[in-house]
């Protein structure tokens, strides 16, 4: 599974990524078609551990997006607000952070979480999947608005 394992940095600044924010969600994590991935997104949601966040406008400024006014993806709750279907965030635990550090297997964690590179030393750990923008542009073409409809008209 591609990404980078924790290291001794990891334990000793204790998670300082996790707590600060929850890591995005690619599509990949959810299914290898269109359809499994929109299905996989929608069972995370309802199962209440997941939700839907948004980047501010269209992340494309180049002109080849649609101009919409939010761009969703996916990511883990914060620790508090499991159970919400959207939910914009500027920081808090996630919600899978153990105190052993994250409690899903490697290979289930989000890309976002996998991706990170441990630096330690105080430095900045080093995001190699260009962190919300990126995910933002993963999701860009899964319709998840209409996701979001679907899953609220259910409460
Ligand atoms: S990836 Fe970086 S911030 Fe996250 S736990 Fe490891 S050393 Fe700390
Ligand atoms: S899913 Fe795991 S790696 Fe990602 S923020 Fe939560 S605890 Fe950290």
């Amino acid at each position: 599974m591609e990404g980078y394992q924790p290291t001794a940095a990891c334990a000793e600044c204790k998670g300082r990524c996790c707590k600060g924010a929850p890591c995005a969600a690619w599509p990949e994590d959810f299914g290898s078609t269109k359809a499994e991935i929109v299905d996989g997104v929608r069972e995370a949601v309802r199962g209440g551990r997941y939700c839907l966040d948004w980047w501010e406008g269209d992340p494309f400024d180049d002109g080849k997006g649609d101009g919409r006014s939010r761009s969703l993806f996916v990511r883990p709750a914060v620790v508090g607000h499991e159970g919400l279907v959207t939910h914009p965030t500027w920081g808090g635990a996630c919600t899978f952070l153990g105190v052993r550090g994250c409690s899903l297997p490697f290979d289930r964690r989000p890309k976002g979480g996998r991706m990170l590179e441990p630096v330690g030393g105080g430095e900045e750990c080093i995001a190699h999947d260009g962190s919300k923008r990126g995910a933002v542009l993963a999701w860009y073409c899964y319709n998840l608005e209409a996701l979001v409809d679907e899953l609220l008209e259910e409460r």
